[in-house]
């Protein structure tokens, strides 16, 4: 009799994982039946899976297209921690290594091949290939073979070519980021629309969602940090200057943070990134440079100090946090000037107005979702095309703002803008709303307009509101005439049409005055004292075994695994098999020293 192994024995003999996530055993399935298979999953959905699996099952080869040597090593490195032999084949090993890799792929020694693109399409590869005959091509980052995506490369635009010349070989290809027309595109270059297209998993339950508007950089910062001691993150800035300065801040407080953007040097960005995937606690203060190909499951937070470029980079950075499923807390803050630089960032492109346009209506969708006054992953999930119910695990959901009707204030303001002309920023219309003497209202004699001091509250709270007016579309911030206000249609109908303006109350909370329960509190699970004291033991030891390898402390266990252990305490090989994130060959290089741990 014959026993077959099915992908959930691979799944948990080797990866150590009891149940697959939902879309992976779907997408494992298609690829095994011989369909062809785009799947757009969030960063942490846990891509890597849904081709991994299969590969061990099918009879021929597998040919992961990477185009990062980074992004290749870590993979590599991960399924070996795992007992999965692979090969990998790229320009940063000597061709004596590359040879022996591709030997131990073709004499089926390892199943799994990684390699860049522009590697796989040469035509002695190419020939090598035929002969190899492999039964699956997957290509990571599959967004890169669509000019309608955000990072189009070139060597990838010639993977259209691999259906016709290996007809028996499926194809795969994962994407984070993809709107409707680029996973068309995608789908019609790889395979020509024969295939499944899947949007899955971009509900990340695990990360908390917060966004505040701009009081102090520096003391919102340091609030955000105080709950994140111990833990290790990323802190995202703008500008390059930036990460150098909060880096510092965050140093002089005590915390272990380091700068990383594209200026530095590429010896010093090097250290930082590892010293980032190596030690505990580490804080990188970066520019969006760092993220792409960091493969760290662990990282407890992510804050950004400014706006992100679209609601899809925002996603994407935020989900560098718990890619090990474990509670992990994501905060952004912004303000009106954030708003303004972006506009200006679009106008600057260069690129044709079709394209502009589709930039500001983005930015627009992420102006939407700063302002929420419902739940925030609803809004998020809404955008990517998946429907969700209230969270439970966003600053909204956990502080619902109170709706004003506003009406009053809004006409003020609105008033003023129209009666000066449309020609101020927003300090002066303010003052005019307010009826403040200042010398520039004495100079232009604004005093004398219907609309000076029509409305009473103080500067800040207008701030809030002119922040949501110009969010919610009712104001536009005129880039090329040095950020002045002007009325949008909505405005007018506030003005002229008896139109009610309702926004979230904009008086201005004392930080701190209202506790948010932080996701991480309210999901931890329950340690004890000696249970957190045995963590931090198993961390220990996990951090020893790291430094043996050479390799950073989730290639060992994930943080979800050690709270796993923690909780089950396993006392023999079986129970500890039961712990989710250890296989048999993880068992077999670092189970017995973790169970003495744990006996203690
Ligand atoms: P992606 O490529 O989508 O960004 P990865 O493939 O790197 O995500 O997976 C992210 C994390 O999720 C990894 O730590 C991986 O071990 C874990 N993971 C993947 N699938 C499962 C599963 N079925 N059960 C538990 N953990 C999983
Ligand atoms: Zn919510």
């Amino acid at each position: 009799m014959l026993f077959m192994t099915t992908p959930l024995d691979i799944l948990s003999d080797q990866f150590g994982h009891n149940a697959f996530r939902p879309g992976q055993a779907e997408i494992v399935d298609y690829i095994l039946e011989g369909r062809n298979v785009l799947a757009v999953m969030p960063t942490g959905a846990g891509k890597s899976i849904c081709y991994q699996v299969p590969s061990q099952l099918l009879d021929k080869p597998t040919v992961v297209i990477s185009p990062l040597v980074a992004l290749m090593d870590n993979q590599a490195a991960g399924l070996r921690a795992n007992g999965v032999p692979v090969a990998s084949i790229h320009s940063g090993q000597s061709r004596e290594e590359n040879v022996a890799q591709w030997k131990a792929i073709a004499s089926g020694q390892t199943k799994l091949l990684y390699l860049s693109p522009e590697r796989l399409m040469q035509p002695r590869m190419l020939a090598a290939m035929r002969a190899l005959d492999p039964a699956l091509f997957v290509v990571d980052e599959a967004h890169c073979v669509s000019k309608w995506g955000p990072a189009f490369r070139p060597e990838y635009g010639d993977l259209g070519r691999l259906k016709e010349m290996f007809p028996n070989a499926r194809v795969a290809a994962f994407t984070a980021t993809a709107d409707e027309a680029t996973r068309k595109d995608i789908a019609s270059q790889l395979f020509k629309g024969q295939g499944e297209v899947i949007v899955h998993g971009f509900d990340r339950p695990n990360l908390s969602l917060t966004v505040a508007p701009l009081s102090n950089r520096t003391n919102q910062l340091l609030d955000w940090m105080e709950a994140q001691r111990g833990q290790c993150g990323i802190v995202y800035c703008l500008s390059r200057k930036n990460t150098e300065k909060y880096a510092e801040v965050l140093r002089d407080k005590g915390y272990n943070a380091l700068p990383y953007h594209a200026g530095l040097s590429a010896e010093v960005r090097f250290e930082n990134q590892e010293r980032f995937l190596a030690e505990p606690a580490v804080i990188i203060v970066a520019t969006i440079a760092f993220g792409m190909g960091i493969d760290k499951s662990n990282v407890r937070f992510v804050y950004h100090l400014n706006l992100p470029s679209s609601l899809e980079a925002y996603y994407q950075e935020i989900g560098r946090a718990g890619r090990d499923g474990a509670p992990s807390e994501t905060g952004m803050i912004y303000a009106l000037d954030d708003i303004r630089m972006r506009r200006q960032f679009i106008s600057d492109d260069g690129s044709d107005s079709d394209h502009q346009m589709r930039e500001h209506r983005r930015l627009d969708a992420l102006l939407g979702y700063c302002e929420a006054a419902k739940c925030r992953r609803q809004i998020l999930m809404a955008y990517f095309g998946e429907s969700s119910e209230p969270c439970g695990n966003c600053d909204v959901c956990q502080n619902p703002p109170v709706l004003i009707d506003a009406t009053d204030a809004a006409k003020a303001l609105f008033g003023a803008i129209e009666q000066t002309g449309q020609r101020f920023g927003s300090g002066h219309v303010i003052a005019v709303a307010r009826g403040d003497e200042t010398d520039r209202i004495k100079q232009f004699n604004h005093q004398d307009l219907p609309a000076f001091g029509q409305a009473k509250q103080p500067k800040p709270w207008f701030q809030g509101l002119l922040r949501q007016a110009v969010a919610l579309r009712y104001l536009n911030v005129n880039m090329e005439a040095y950020g002045r206000l002007e009325l949008l249609p909505k405005a007018y109908d506030i003005l002229n049409a008896g139109e009610s303006f309702m926004c979230k109350d904009p008086t201005v909370k004392r930080a701190g005055s209202k506790k948010v329960i932080r996701a991480a509190d309210r999901y931890k699970p329950d340690l004890n004292s000696d249970d957190t004291e045995l963590l931090s033991r198993l961390k220990a030891l996990r951090m020893d075994f790291a430094r043996q390898l050479g390799k950073p402390a989730f290639v060992v266990f994930s943080d979800a695994t050690l709270i796993d252990m923690v909780s089950r305490k396993p006392e023999n090989r079986a129970d500890m098999l039961d712990v989710s994130g250890v296989g048999p060959s993880k068992f077999d290089r670092f189970g017995e020293a973790f169970l003495a741990e744990i006996k203690g």
